[in-house]
C-alpha cells in the first residue's frame, strides 16, 4: 500500500513536551489535507504515517496531497513510500516495479537502507549492496554514484513493515504553527512583510495581519493584493484574520501639521501604536514587520528606535539582516512574490518625502507627534474591517 511518511523535524528534539507540538502539527496536517480524502494516522519512531482509509474506494490526489505537507511546519522530510512485507524476496518482487517510474529516466542511483528492526536477518550495509544489486539487474542502464547521485532509493526496515521511497523530500521544518502564541503582522503589499509573516509562522507562531490603507490616495486594488498574499500565506500559516485599517486622516493630519522630512517616520509610530493597541485588545505576543536594516530611510537604526518607542510589544522583524535578494528567494519559494511585485499604491509611498530624515532623534518626533490629533488614532477601530482567510 502507498502511503506518507511524515518525518518530524526539529520537534523530534523535544524533550518531555514533545507530544504537545506534535499534536498541534498532527491538527495542522489534519487540516490542510482532510478536504482531499479520508486519511488514516499512525506515529511511531517521530514519523507520522499518513495512509489513504483502505475502507474507502475514492482515489486520493497524492501529488496534491505531499504538495500540501511540505507546506506544513514541523516536518523535516515528506516520504511518498511504498509499505512492503518485512521479507526481502517480497521487498524485490513488489519494489522493482515501485521504482521504475522514478528510475527509468535517471542515469545514476544510491540505496539508503537503514534497518530499525534489528531482527531483519541483513543488516543496512548488505541491504544496500543487495538491493542496490537487485535495481542494477532489472535497470541496466543506470550506474550507481555514492556521492552525488540522481535518485536516491530509501529502504527502511521498520516495525511493521518495509518502506520503499525513491524521493525523499525536504519538509517545511520549523516549529508547528500555533505553537509559540499568536502575533500581529504589519503586512503591505510589498515582498517583505509576506516573507517576514513565513519566517515567523515557521517559529510556530499563529498570525494575523493588518493592514492599512489610505483611500482615495489607494486604490481597491491594493487591498485585493493583500487579500491574495493572505489567501497565499495562509497554505503555510492556517487561517488568517486580516485587518484593514483606512489611515487617511493620519497622514493628512501629519502632512499638514508637520515637516515633511518626518512625515514616515510619524507615519510609522502611528502604525506601531495602532497594531500595538490592537495586539493588547487581541492579546496578541508580538508585532512582525518586513524591515531590514538600512534597506529604506525608515529603516535606519536610528529610525528603528524611534519606530520600536511606538510600540508596546516586542517587535520581530526576521528579515533585518537579510539583503533584498535573499529575501527575494524566499518569496519566489514560497510564492509571494509574483503577487507582491503586481503594481499597487501603499500607503507609506502615498506622501513619501523627497528628503526623509535619516536620522531622526526620538526627542523632536516626539515633540512633532504632539502636535497631532491622537483621536484619529485611538479611533482606529471606526475605520477597521476585517476579513478571514
Ligand atoms: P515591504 O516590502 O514589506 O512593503 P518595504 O521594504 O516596502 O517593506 P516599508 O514600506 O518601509 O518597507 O515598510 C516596512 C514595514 O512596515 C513593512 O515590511 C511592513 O511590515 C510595514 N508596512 C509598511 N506599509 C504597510 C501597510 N500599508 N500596511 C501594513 N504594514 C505596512
Ligand atoms: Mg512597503
Amino acid at each position: 500500500m502507498e502511503l506518507f511518511m511524515a518525518k518530524y523535524g526539529e520537534i523530534a528534539l523535544k524533550g518531555n513536551n514533545k507530544r504537545i507540538f506534535e499534536e498541534r502539527m498532527i491538527k495542522n496536517i489534519k487540516r490542510r489535507i482532510s478536504s482531499l480524502g479520508n486519511f488514516t494516522y499512525e506515529r511511531a519512531q517521530s514519523t507520522l504515517y499518513i495512509s489513504p482509509n483502505p475502507k474507502n474506494n475514492e482515489d486520493i490526489d497524492f501529488d496534491e496531497t505531499e504538495r500540501r505537507l511540505l507546506t506544513v511546519f514541523g516536518l523535516g522530510a515528506v516520504q511518498r513510500s511504498l509499505a512492503l512485507p518485512k521479507d526481502f524476496n517480497e521487498i524485490k518482487r513488489l519494489g522493482v516495479p515501485y521504482l521504475e517510474k522514478s528510475l527509468v529516466s535517471a542515469k545514476s542511483f544510491k540505496v539508503e537502507a537503514k534497518r530499525a528492526d534489528k531482527t531483519f536477518p541483513m543488516n543496512s550495509p548488505e541491504l544496500m549492496r543487495e538491493f542496490g544489486g537487485v535495481i542494477l539487474d532489472a535497470f541496466p542502464h543506470l550506474s550507481v554514484n555514492l556521492h552525488n547521485p540522481e535518485v536516491t532509493v530509501h529502504l527502511e526496515i521498520r516495525d511493521n513493515y518495509a518502506y520503499i521511497c525513491p524521493n525523499r523530500l525536504t519538509g517545511a521544518g520549523g516549529i508547528p504553527v500555533g505553537a509559540s502564541g499568536k502575533a500581529l503582522v504589519l503586512l503591505s503589499g510589498g515582498i517583505d512583510s509576506p516573507v517576514a509573516a513565513y519566517m515567523m509562522a515557521k517559529r510556530g507562531l499563529a498570525l494575523d495581519m493588518l493592514h492599512f490603507e489610505s483611500p482615495p490616495y489607494t486604490s481597491e486594488r491594493a487591498l485585493l493584493k493583500v487579500e491574495s498574499l493572505c489567501e497565499k500565506l495562509s497554505e503555510y500559516c492556517g487561517e488568517i484574520r486580516l485587518f484593514s485599517v483606512n489611515l487617511t486622516r493620519v497622514q493628512e493630519d501629519i502632512r499638514d501639521n508637520c515637516p515633511e522630512e518626518y512625515m514616515t517616520i510619524l507615519l510609522r509610530r502611528a502604525m506601531m501604536k495602532i497594531a500595538s493597541e490592537l495586539c493588547r485588545e487581541r492579546h496578541y505576543c508580538a508585532i512582525v514587520t518586513g524591515e531590514s536594516v538600512g534597506q529604506v530611510a525608515s529603516q535606519t537604526p536610528a529610525a528603528i528606535i524611534c519606530t520600536d518607542d511606538a510600540a508596546i510589544l516586542p517587535v520581530y522583524r526576521p528579515v533585518v539582516g537579510m539583503d533584498k535578494i535573499e529575501i527575494v528567494a524566499v518569496a519566489r519559494k514560497i510564492g509571494t512574490f509574483n503577487i507582491s511585485t503586481l503594481p499597487y499604491e501603499d500607503c507609506c509611498t502615498v506622501f513619501t518625502p523627497h528628503r526623509p530624515k535619516l536620522k531622526p532623534h526620538l526627542a523632536d518626533v516626539k515633540k512633532l507627534e504632539a502636535r497631532l490629533n491622537s483621536c484619529f488614532i485611538q479611533n482606529f477601530a471606526e475605520n477597521m474591517s476585517i476579513k478571514i482567510f
